[in-house]
Formats: C-alpha cells, structure tokens, sequence
C-alpha cells in the first residue's frame, strides 16, 4: 500500500508539473499562431503550403495541450443543465474540417430519442465526445462514415459513436484507457484517458464493441440527476467499505 500512495503521490506531482508547463506553452503558442495567419494573408503559393502545414501543426499541439491540461485537472463536481443535442450538434460542427480531411461523413441519429437534460459540464462532455469521434474519424482509412447515435436509457442519456474502421483487437481493448497507450505514428494516448475521466466525473459508464476490419462503437452512458450522482457515490461508499 505504501508503494502503491508512493507511485500516486509522484504520478500527482508529474500531473502537476505536466498542468504548468501545459499552460505556459500555450500563450508564446497563441503568439505565433497570430503571426501564422498574418503570414497567410500575403505569401505566395510554396510560402502558403508551408503555412498551413504550420497552422495544422499548431493545432495539434493545441489539442495534445488541451488534454493534458483536463486531465491533469482535479475532478469536476459543478454541474449545469446540460442538453447533449447540443454537445452532439457543436461537436460534429468542429470536427467536419477533420472528417473531410479522412473522407468520412459525419451523421447525427436520434430518431429514438427524446431530448432530456442531464445535469453536467457541458465543456467537459464537448471535449470527451470530440476525442471519441477523432479516434473514430482517424480509424477509417479508406473513409465512409460515422454514426453519434442519441437514446434514452434507464433516465439517463446514451450516446454511441460508432466507426466504420479498423476494428480493435483484444489486446489493444484491454489497453485503450490507460493512458499514453497508442497505435498511432502521431499519437498521444492521452484522448481516452480523458474520456474515461470525464464519465467517471459524471458517473457514466462506457463500453466498447468491436469487430476487425469491420468497426467500433464506444458506448456512454450518463445519469440524469444529481441525486442519482449521489446514489453512486454511496454505492462507491458501500463497496469501499465491502472491501475492507
Ligand atoms: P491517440 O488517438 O492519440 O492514439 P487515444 O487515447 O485517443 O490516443 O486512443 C488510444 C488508442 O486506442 C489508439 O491509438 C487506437 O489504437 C485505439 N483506438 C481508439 N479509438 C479507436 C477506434 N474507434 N477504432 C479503433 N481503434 C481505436
Ligand atoms: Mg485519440
């Protein structure tokens, strides 16, 4: 046990050291994207490739940056009226440049859904719901499309990003969580590792259904309500206890 509250206390203190740098990157970054897009506005052709190939860049690190600071932030517990139409909606709008980028199509399915509110960190959802249609997107080599599937279930919320990709295979599925864990050349392993934070914060549980060559669904599951939220907890209270 105490090698185990050792391993955490320094994984916490990278956490926090990861947080800070994290932040002060991010404004010199700020700065030389503003100077990116005021180069754009006058070069010639070979100047506007390297350019855009610049502004991509920079956006990648601002995503890898985005990630790390959630993730390295203390678990969330202020709540608002949250509609996931919304969060659906915003998200597929932002991610269209990427999916056409990979030949996909982005589709939003809720033809068996009725519209609730759940009680959640509308900016914390958005991010979780862009890493999972990200992964999505990036898995469908030779394009097709991708499926945010909205229902109702037991009160709550449910919601399915289903691929048309590569599928994944056992071992792959037993790591995909933890992060830094990634197949890709340009990966950070650090997308799912949020996901699972920001459903833990909302007490929402995820699934994973996966067949090869043939696609993925990530399925989450939120509650509706606070008292629910407490409900989990003391379930989280009575195993704790159970396991002493
Ligand atoms: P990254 O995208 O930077 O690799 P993630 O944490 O988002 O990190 O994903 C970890 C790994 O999980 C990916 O590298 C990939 O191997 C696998 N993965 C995630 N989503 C999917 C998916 N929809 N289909 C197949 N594999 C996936
Ligand atoms: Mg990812």
């Amino acid at each position: 046990l105490k090698q185990q509250v050792e391993q955490q206390q320094t994984l916490n203190s990278i956490g926090q050291m990861a947080a800070s740098i994290a932040h002060e990157i991010r404004n010199p970054m700020t700065s030389l994207k503003g100077f990116v897009d005021l180069l754009r506005l006058n070069s010639n052709e070979d100047h506007q490739n390297y350019l855009s190939v610049m502004d991509s860049e920079l956006q990648r690190m601002e995503s890898i940056l985005t990630d790390l600071l959630y993730l390295s932030k203390p678990k969330q517990r202020s709540y608002e009226e949250t509609s996931i139409t919304h969060v659906v909606k915003e998200v597929i709008e932002l991610m269209i440049p990427h999916a056409i980028q990979y030949n996909v199509m982005l589709k939003m399915d809720d033809s068996n859904y009725c519209p609730i509110s759940i009680m959640g960190n509308h900016n914390r959802l958005k991010q979780m719901l862009i890493n999972l249609v990200k992964n999505a997107i990036e898995v469908m080599c030779s394009g097709g499309v991708v499926v945010i599937k909205l229902e109702n279930h037991d009160g709550g919320v449910e919601v399915s990003v289903i691929d048309e990709g590569t599928g994944l295979s056992d071992a792959e599925m037993d790591q995909l969580f933890t992060p830094f864990f990634t197949t890709k050349a340009t990966g950070t392993g650090l997308g799912l590792a949020l996901v699972k934070k920001v459903i833990e914060e909302h007490n929402g549980t995820i699934s994973v259904e996966s067949n090869i060559g043939i696609g993925t669904t990530f399925k989450i599951s939120l509650p509706i309500s606070e008292r629910q939220y407490l409900r989990h907890e003391d379930d989280n209270l009575i195993e704790m206890w159970m396991s002493h």
